[in-house]
């Protein structure tokens, strides 16, 4: 969509999601305690075990999706637009968030095999690569990683050495970034498919209980859409888009002696990425926090940009309607609510130092300029028979278009090395034939004739390295626009185009109507005239009604969060209590089994890293001069 405005105040895009009934609830006979108004973007719980006359509690989010919601329906209203605007070059976040399952992970990926299936992350890619091929002038790279954080550790899931922890760092230029994150550059669908695939697999192999591990680690897809673009001003811009997708760990509250033969530890350490992502919320929220704690976790050091930063961000939080969930799903509701007063000013990143692109541009006309310069060696044209097909460098994909200008060059550099091994063979052959020789000389001059052959096949092989590489990098800058634009592409454009106008159309709806209902509870308020005071005592009683059974709610949400505020800060203690006791153990074993004169030497070597937030020790020998 045009005419977007490329900065501002936006707030974070709130919307709840509700699973239908599993099959073991309907058997169970659970009650529904979750009912969902679409229209007005509202969901009500009511408490199973409410006491007479306690009302359902009702929040309004920027779209609920009930359980008959497609797919389809979360991705055209509320993603689409997300999505549209990382191609534009802006940064952007999807959380869902919400107790292990509700769907976090079916709203995030879904059921890949059924199209209609499709989560948000499969729909995003065939969002970004039919933008880019539909896009003209403009030149694209994309690429993909993929990282879980769990027990405050991050995993590279692409990597092959799966036991390195890495590292967060800052840069004062591009913020906080993870070093040594492997990417993978992609030209399709495909490939991207298979890069999260892989980080999936991965992910699954590391660990014996996968339900368990997922409802404890965070996993991060990241895409980064880079594109140059000529400007009005005829120079070359680059917009770097980052899109962080993002299916957090389960919110339950971590049931201490639940699970079997778990340690409080890992209990703990799980809880920490997400009470910092809810403490990072509060504050911003708060309005009168200076400090908002983003250093308190990997994730939210990671996801600062998303959380009152640069970012545009969505919050999908789930939800399961059975009555055995009302405590953690009325949780999970209330922290969406406090999420939806989030303010971030997203701006599209142009022209940041050190992009990709720009590196791919510049080794590709280093390339081609070596190449050229081994093509120019050729003297004569002449037509080849025989041309070796040119193999991906990756060997991931299949080459689709070609380029006549590189395949040019390389017959005409083939012609030539041809042309020389020939020769070499007719000289070995004279040589071979030639009487006069002596047979020590012959033998001389034989193997200085096979040496250049190997000499010549050598350069041949190097030459088609570079031919090989240089076809591979040109082939990942991806340009669109480059085939006629055919009948089913316009029909598909426009099908879109009216999904999205409908969806855009149901969002100003809904909005309507919320402001609406806004109003009418603000001038409940008098500026009425009665015509009798009959009329009068019955109006101001159902307003008295009204007003007393809102005092009613408000005390209830009251009660309720100072509930919320002691369970929090009994879990503190005891996390406190625990790391006290684990430190008592620790000074029990340093005063006990270390003397004094090595406790001296290892303290002061101490120092703490805040780059990377640790502990760290200075090495025996001081380095350098
Ligand atoms: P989580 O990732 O939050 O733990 P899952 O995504 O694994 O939860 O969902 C749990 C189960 O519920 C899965 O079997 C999933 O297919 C099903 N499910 C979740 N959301 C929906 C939905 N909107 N429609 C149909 N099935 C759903
Ligand atoms: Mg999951």
């Amino acid at each position: 969509m045009a005419g977007k405005p490329r900065s501002g105040c936006e707030a974070l895009r709130v919307v709840a999601r509700c699973r239908p009934m599993s099959r073991r609830e309907e058997a169970a006979g659970y009650e529904r305690v979750l009912e969902l108004d679409v229209k007005l973007g509202q969901v009500s719980i009511r408490n199973p075990r409410a006491a007479p006359g306690e009302l359902p509690k009702t929040f309004t989010f920027d779209a609920v999706y009930d359980a008959s919601s497609k797919q389809a329906d979360l991705y055209d209203e509320t993603v689409r637009p997300l999505i549209d605007s990382v191609l534009q070059g802006f940064n952007g976040t999807v959380f869902a968030y919400g107790q292990t399952g509700t769907g976090k992970t079916y709203t995030m990926q879904g059921a890949w095999a059924e199209p209609e299936k499709r989560g948000i992350i499969p729909s995003a890619f065939e969002h970004i690569f039919t933008h880019i091929s539909r896009s003209q002038n403009q030149q694209y790279l994309v690429r993909a990683s993929y990282l879980e954080i769990y027990q405050e550790e991050i995993r590279d899931l692409l990597a092959k050495d799966q036991s390195k922890k890495l590292e967060l760092k800052e840069n004062p230029e591009t913020g906080v970034y993870i070093k040594d994150l492997s990417s993978f550059v992609t030209k399709n669908v495909k490939e991207i498919e298979h890069v999260m695939n892989l980080g999936s697999q991965t992910r699954s192999v590391g660990s014996t209980n996968m339900n368990e591990h997922s409802s404890r680690s965070h996993a991060i897809f990241l895409i980064t859409i880079e594109c140059s673009e000529t400007g009005p001003d005829g120079e070359e811009h680059i917009r770097v888009g980052k899109l962080n997708l993002v299916d957090l760990a389960g919110s339950e509250r971590q049931n201490k002696m639940g699970a079997q033969g778990e340690r409080p530890k890992e209990a703990s350490k799980i809880n920490l990425s997400l009470s910092a992502l809810g403490n990072v919320i509060s504050a911003l929220v708060d309005g009168r926090s200076t400090h908002i704690p983003y250093r308190d976790s990997k994730l939210t050091r990671l996801l600062q940009d998303s959380l009152g930063g640069n970012a545009k961000t969505i919050m999908v939080a789930t939800l399961g309607p059975a009555s055995h969930s009302y405590d953690e799903s009325l949780s999970t509701l209330r922290f969406a609510n406090r999420a939806k007063n989030i303010k971030n000013k997203p701006r599209v990143n142009e022209d940041p130092k050190d992009t990709l692109l720009r590196e791919f541009q510049e080794e590709i006309i280093r390339l081609k300029a070596q190449l050229e310069k081994r093509g120019m060696l050729g003297k004569k044209r002449r037509r080849s028979s025989r041309r070796k097909k040119a193999m991906d460098g990756e060997g991931t994909v299949d080459n689709e278009g070609e380029d006549e200008n590189e395949d040019g060059l390389e017959k005409n550099m083939e012609n030539y090395l041809k042309e020389q091994k020939e020769r070499l063979e007719e000289e070995k052959a004279a040589i071979q034939d030639d009487h006069s020789l002596v047979s020590e000389e012959k033998q001389k001059l034989l193997q200085e004739k096979e040496k250049m052959i190997e000499d010549l096949r050598k350069e041949q092989e190097a030459t088609e390295l570079l031919a090989i590489k240089y076809k591979a990098m040109e082939s990942k800058l991806l340009i669109g626009g480059r085939t006629i634009v055919d009948h089913t592409n316009e029909q598909q454009k426009m099908l879109e185009l009216r999904r999205q106008e409908i969806a855009e159309q149901k969002r100003r709806e809904r909005e309507m109507q919320q402001e609406m209902l806004l109003r009418d509870e603000e001038t409940m308020e008098l500026r009425e005239t009665y015509t009798s005071l009959q009329q009068e005592v019955e109006i101001k009683t159902k307003k008295l009604k009204k007003l007393y059974a809102k005092l009613q709610a408000v005390k209830a949400e009251i009660q309720d969060q100072h509930d919320e505020y002691i369970r929090v800060r009994q879990d503190l203690e005891e996390a406190q209590n625990e790391q006290t006791r684990e430190l008592k153990l620790k000074y029990l074993i340093i005063e006990n089994f270390i003397p004094p004169e090595e406790k001296n030497k290892i303290m002061n070597r101490l120092y703490f890293d805040s780059d990377e937030d640790q502990w760290k020790f200075q090495p025996l020998v001081p380095t350098g001069g």
